[in-house]
């Protein structure tokens, strides 16, 4: 995977792999100085996702699992670390990812009911053919 070519001053390389543009983040980007400069002295207000490079590319893929949302936990996170989206976008991206996975949560608890249901009702029948067999030899007996 790509990552950003800046190097950084104890010579360990800057780890960023999204919103690269010519190669660097948005934090290293000579290119992108005076875009930091204004986002900076907007106290820290964020710019429109759009506007920082960063498209569908660059987020961490589909969001369907549990497994899912733990990379997209770990993706807000760094995002966040690197400046890439601001605190409140972080928050809402952890916002998203709760009601996700209480959802997520609450089809699994349905679906293990389903499968209980059907599970009684098949041992349901089988007492039930058991039952009629066994009266059908008790009236037999008589
Ligand atoms: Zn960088």
């Amino acid at each position: 995977m790509t990552q950003c070519q800046h190097v950084r001053g104890d010579g360990t390389p800057c780890r960023a792999t999204f919103g690269l543009r010519g190669g660097f983040c948005w934090n290293h980007d000579p290119t992108r100085a005076a875009e930091r400069a204004a986002a900076r002295a907007k106290g820290g207000k964020a710019k429109a996702a759009k506007e920082r490079g960063l498209g569908p590319k660059d987020l961490p893929g589909e969001l369907e699992t549990a497994a899912d949302a733990a990379r997209w936990s770990s993706w807000a996170t760094r995002a966040q670390a690197i400046g890439l989206i601001d605190a409140r976008m972080a928050g809402q991206t952890f916002a998203g990812l709760k009601t996700f996975m209480a959802a997520l949560d609450k089809a699994g608890r349905e679906q293990n009911l389903e499968q209980r249901l059907a599970e009684l009702e098949e041992q349901w029948s089988e007492e039930r053919a058991q039952l009629l067999a066994r009266i059908a030899e008790l009236q037999g007996a008589r």
